[in-house]
């Protein structure tokens, strides 16, 4: 079970239970043109709203009382909302608001900045506080910043930035298309083999944006440690920048693929701030309530608590629907699946359907997970030695990412150690968040929601299950930390809600507790994600699609009808709102015009 408590301090303190984000319950029709397993963000924004925008009678069935999957806010503490998994907005891009109208439907964004507070844990010098490294937009405050630590390199960090901007431009193209078609550039007639080539064309602009390749290939493949040790030399400055080198991956910043890691999560932009980030009014879940609003607004059906139990196919072997877990029989012409590739082709889809040899590749996807979320409720703002604010008054810090236990490459790479030998970290590495102190919706006055997002936690402890009292240790464990840079903040606490792996997987679907619906190491990205054979999003049954983030994104309007014009339109803001999530744009619109037309 995953811990949710609060005290009777924070009983007393908050008297009124909000409700969640139910979906309003119309009657499930027999019949639709086409069916989504699942209530994530972006299956909503695309399936929902791209679909039935298009004409296409769609429906989505989520399992859970509420929408959004991870991206969600639920009131976990009475009074207290939280973003209770994902917490921070990066890639909607500008078009989203405009095409899916989603200031209209409540959508409201915080930026966030300065972005990261990386507060030292030492004794302050000739009573002066310890220092800090907090890094924003403004390049003359960062330099001054990392000027504490190094004046080499405060020199050499506007340099890197650019490069860095340009390395994730780079790869834009990529996230914008359908993987090259593999087996249609290399079999098949000429004809279709020329058609298919036409899928190279992002590899081509990527490469022509890239100027430089080399540098190119090497931020994917090598160790983020080997490009930083080469621009700077600060170690709290490298091991900041290095937690979004591993941030949610089961990585160390030595091992290769995580500067593909960092590039993932530098190439966002919010409201035209590239590689900005935000919190959501209200917590995530407002991402998926205005994106639900927008889809509702054209028909779709949406609809909360039900539980899908398998994919029905049909003795022609292709998809006819689905039928839930309580015995309700949902037809369709087409089924899209939000779910993880696992719980897709292993739980949902009948095993006679498919090949051994596919469902062997199936199980050799890999779901590794870092991460345990610890969301707490706290009565009083914490107040950091190194930037005190002892009038409990938020300081510009107060709304970064602040980096804990992340003065060194090497305290990182000791934390992932004790998960890889099978344990929790023995002092994680902590990103912590208070989005309450822009957003005033999310507690009572004066009090804040914390996100902790921690790891190196494994998914089994020692080969053993997670139990209450391991994840009540963890969490005690996090709070001593914390404590250390905040004096306080334990005695602040009113509730808490621990999420081990095992509860992000049995709460949220997400297999492993992979907050990625896979992880993102090289062999499992691109035309590999989540398998070679799946990489278009068709499956081996006719009709049933892949749509989850556990595939590659795609944008590109492949169909020449102006009645999907517009679900391109749509899928090329969806696709982006996690830049880990993966919209999926109908590689087979032309099978779907078939069928709906
Ligand atoms: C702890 C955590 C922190 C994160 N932080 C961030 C962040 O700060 N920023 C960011 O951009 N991303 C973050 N992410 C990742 C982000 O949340 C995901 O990329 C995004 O939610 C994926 O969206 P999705 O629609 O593909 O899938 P999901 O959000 O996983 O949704 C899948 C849905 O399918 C439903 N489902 C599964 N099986 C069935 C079934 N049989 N029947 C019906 N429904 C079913 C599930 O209940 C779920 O609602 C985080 C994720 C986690 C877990």
């Amino acid at each position: 079970m995953a811990a949710a408590v609060w005290t009777e301090r924070g009983r007393r303190a908050v008297t009124a239970l909000g409700t969640v984000t139910r979906a309003s319950h119309s009657t499930v029709k027999s019949q639709y043109d086409a069916l989504v397993i699942g209530g994530g963000c972006v299956c909503l924004c695309v399936q929902a709203a791209y679909l039935q925008r298009g004409g296409v009678k769609t429906a989505v069935l989520e399992r859970r009382h509420v929408l959004g999957g991870a991206a969600v806010s639920e009131e976990i503490v009475p009074g207290f909302h939280f973003s209770r998994c994902s917490y921070l907005l990066s890639l909607l891009r500008p078009h989203i608001y405009s095409d899916l109208e989603l200031k209209k439907h409540g959508l409201k964004v915080y930026m966030r900045d300065p972005h990261a507070f990386t507060p030292m844990l030492e004794e302050g010098v000739r009573g002066a506080p310890p220092r800090s490294l907090t890094l924003g937009s403004d390049l003359a405050m960062n330099q001054k910043e990392i000027g504490k630590f190094s004046q080499k390199d405060a020199k050499a960090f506007p340099e890197f930035v650019t490069h860095l901007e340009k390395l994730a431009g780079a790869i834009h193209p990529l996230l914008d298309a359908p993987p090259v078609d593999i087996p249609g550039v290399t079999a098949g007639s000429l004809r279709k083999r020329l058609s298919a080539a036409k899928t190279l064309m992002p590899i081509v602009r990527c490469g022509v944006l890239q100027l430089n390749i080399p540098d190119f290939y090497e931020i994917i493949t090598a160790p983020i440690m080997k490009i930083l040790n080469r621009w700077f030399e600060s170690e709290p400055l490298i091991a900041t920048l290095a937690t979004d080198a591993v941030i949610g991956a089961m990585t160390s910043p030595n091992n290769p693929g995580s500067g593909y890691v960092l590039l993932h999560h530098v190439m966002g932009e919010l409201e035209k701030e590239k590689g900005a980030w935000g919190y959501v009014e209200g917590g995530m879940g407002g991402v998926s309530k205005a994106i639900a609003s927008s889809a509702r607004s054209h028909g779709a059906d949406i609809f909360t608590e039900k539980d899908v139990g398998q994919v029905l196919v049909g003795s022609d072997g292709a998809a006819k629907g689905v039928v839930l877990k309580d015995g309700t029989e949902i037809h369709s012409r087409v089924v899209l699946s939000n779910a993880t590739p696992y719980v897709t082709f292993k739980k949902l889809t009948p095993q006679g359907s498919l090949s051994p040899e596919f469902i062997k590749a199936v199980d050799q996807i890999d779901f590794t997970s870092p991460v345990t979320k610890i969301n707490v409720a706290v009565d009083k703002l914490p107040n950091f030695l190194a930037a005190p604010t002892p009038d409990g008054k938020p300081g510009p810090h107060h709304q970064c990412s602040i980096h804990l236990n992340c003065e060194s490459v090497a305290v990182l790479e000791a934390a992932y150690k004790d998960a890889m030998n099978g344990r929790p970290s023995k002092r994680p590495m902590l990103e912590m968040t208070i989005p309450s102190v822009l957003d005033p919706t999310l507690a009572p006055p004066g009090c804040h929601v914390v996100s902790l997002f921690t790891q190196f936690t494994p998914f089994h402890i020692e080969g053993r299950e997670w139990t209450d009292q391991d994840r009540e240790a963890f969490a005690d464990l996090v709070f001593d930390w914390v404590e250390r840079y905040a004096p306080g903040f334990k005695g602040s606490v009113v509730g808490r809600d621990i999420l081990a792996p095992p509860d992000l997987e049995r709460i949220f679907g997400l297999t492993g507790g992979n907050i990625f619906h896979g992880s993102m190491s090289l062999d499992q990205l691109y035309l590999a994600r989540p398998l070679p054979s799946l990489s278009d999003y068709r499956s081996p049954i006719k009709g049933l699609y892949l749509c989850g983030s556990g595939s590659h994104p795609a944008k590109k309007k492949l169909l020449n009808n102006s009645k999907y014009v517009l679900y391109f339109r749509f899928l090329k803001v969806a696709t982006l709102c996690f830049v880990d999530s993966t919209a999926n744009p109908w590689p087979s619109l032309n099978e779907l015009h078939d069928v709906v037309t």
